[in-house]
Formats: structure tokens, sequence, C-alpha cells
């Protein structure tokens, strides 16, 4: 078919129609076929071309390896955006949602903020095996994919949001074992993000972790107000970092009612014996002390003769 007019003027009339494609010949295939506006490319021609070059990639080691540079390269330049953008990626796929959350762009600086703060298993760009322990992820509080019990039967119950207050990082380790429950009754991370009774930085104890409290006294010798004094800090370090994204987002200024920082020990603790011989509460004897130092400067003698033997 001859063309009716030039290839610019089809581009131009297609865009004030508003479509980002229009038909017209294409001498390279010698076919009529849709073209793009932005570039006034065939796209069956573009997708060939593309085909080609992947193929090219594929069969060149050296251009493989210039492409996957460059990309490592991009990635790396802003780390925080580079994680940020393949988890939100990953959450449509898991859910099945077509679009982010509407205040999703008003998060985001915050969020790259908390990928860009994982510890990788790498220190520069070398891989460092003592580092994997340690290899963080951005964990969905709520799971992206939650299942609960309902009727005996484990189904899905919950879809967790890629948001600021549904992220933390946690060690990769204990994020594969974590799973996908939900169980906002005992996981108080499960819970909404606010300080107050039944919110997720609630002070008051659950009661899995009253009686680790209790277990740390009696078994340890960890005093229990040391032990609420440290519960109590870990909330407010994360419960500041929820008010302060608050804030800078939103321009929003959360109260704390100051009675939420009173370490208070509830009096039926006051009876709780710890085992005896156990914890700091107790100054060692003079002979203990001296019996540590002689073990101590026997080891230093030991370590000071093996070096020299070396
Ligand atoms: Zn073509």
């Amino acid at each position: 078919m001859k063309p009716m007019m030039s290839k610019r003027a089809a581009a131009s009339k297609a865009r004030k129609s508003g479509s980002d494609q229009f038909r017209f010949f294409c001498n390279e295939c010698g076919k009529e076929r849709m073209h793009y506006v932005s570039d006034t490319k065939c796209v069956f021609c573009a997708k060939q071309r593309s085909k080609r070059e992947a193929e090219k990639r594929r069969n060149d080691p050296e251009a493989r390896k210039k492409r996957s540079d460059a990309v490592r390269k991009l990635y790396h330049q802003d780390i925080g955006r580079s994680r940020e953008d393949q988890a939100a990626k990953q959450w449509r796929k898991a859910t099945g949602a077509e679009r982010m959350h509407a205040w999703y762009p008003e998060e985001q600086e915050a969020m790259r903020a908390v990928y860009a703060g994982l510890i990788e298993a790498k220190r520069g760009d070398e891989p460092d095996k003592k580092l994997k322990t340690f290899r963080q992820q951005g964990d969905h509080l709520i799971p992206k994919v939650g299942k609960g019990v309902i009727d005996g039967e484990e189904k899905i119950v919950v879809n967790g949001l890629h948001t600021f207050a549904n992220l933390a990082p946690l060690s990769a380790v204990l994020n594969q074992q974590k799973g996908s429950d939900f169980t906002p009754d005992s996981c108080r991370y499960q819970m909404p993000a606010n300080r107050h009774p039944g919110g997720a930085w609630d002070r008051e104890l659950t009661a899995a972790e009253r009686k680790h409290v209790e277990e740390l006294w009696t078994e340890e010798g960890v005093p229990i107000e040391g032990s609420l004094r440290t519960h109590r800090d870990i909330l407010d370090r994360d419960a500041k970092a929820y008010e302060e994204h608050v804030r800078k987002t939103y321009g929003m200024e959360i109260s704390v009612d100051p009675s939420w920082f009173e370490c208070r020990v509830s009096p039926e603790w006051k009876t709780l014996e710890a085992l005896p011989g156990l914890g700091f509460a107790e100054e060692p004897d003079e002979e203990t002390v001296g019996a540590f130092a002689d073990l101590l400067s026997h080891e230093i003698q030991q370590m000071q003769s093996g070096e020299a033997a070396e």
C-alpha cells in the first residue's frame, strides 16, 4: 500500500489522538506494520533487532560480561533504589497487584533508606563468608501473602503492603525461617504501627516476652528491671523510626504519652528468685578475683611463648 502521508505526519497525527503507536508501511520488512510514535520505528523490526542483539550477547562472553558489568554498576550506583525497585516488583508478583498503593511515591525515599542500610554478604565487591551469617533482607512484617488457620484449614488471610510501616531489616537466615504466618496475637510486629495497647510498640509485655524476661532472671540472673529497660529501648527505637518517617514524609507530629517511658516492675516479680550463684548481683570475693587473674596471666604467658616459638 502506498503511504498517503509522510511517516512523521502519521506519527504526529497518532500522538494528537493519544495513541503511542500507529500503522505505517515499513520499508525494512516490506509490510504495513505498527510503528512507535516516540521514535517512528517499526515495532516488529525493533523486536527482531533486540532479539538478534540478545542472541549475539548469549554467544559472545565478552559482550555478556560487558552488559552484566554495566547492569551491576548501575545497581550499585544507588543500591537503596535498586533493591527497593526489585522488592516492589517482587511484591507485585507475589500478590498479583497491578499497581502500588496511592502513597507509595511519598514513601519511596524512606523505604530506599531501609534497603540501602541492609548488610550485604560482601565487603566492597568481594564476597565475605563471615558476613554471610549477618546478611539482611527487607522483611515485610505482615507477609506479602500471609497464611493463617480458618476452620482448621490453612488459608491465605492477609496481604501485607509494601509500605514503610510494614518494612524492617531482618537477617536473611531468620527471614527464611520465619515463613509467611500471620499471627498478630503473638507477634507484635504484625500489630498496628502505634504505641497504644494492642499496637506494635505497646510496651506491655506479651505472654512470651514476659516468660522470657522471667527466665532471664531466674536462670541467668539478668535483673528484671534491666530487661524491661532493654525491651522499652528497642520498642522506642523502632517507634521513633516510624514517627520520624511520618514527620518527614507527611509533616505530621505524633505525640507520645510520657508514661510510655516509665519502667514498672510488677509486684509479683519481686518474689521471683534467681538461681543462686548467678548473675551480676554479687561482687566476686577476693579469692575468685585472684584465681581469675592467675588464670589470665598464665594464658597470656602461653600466648607469648607460642608467638616466640613461631
Ligand atoms: Zn519493519
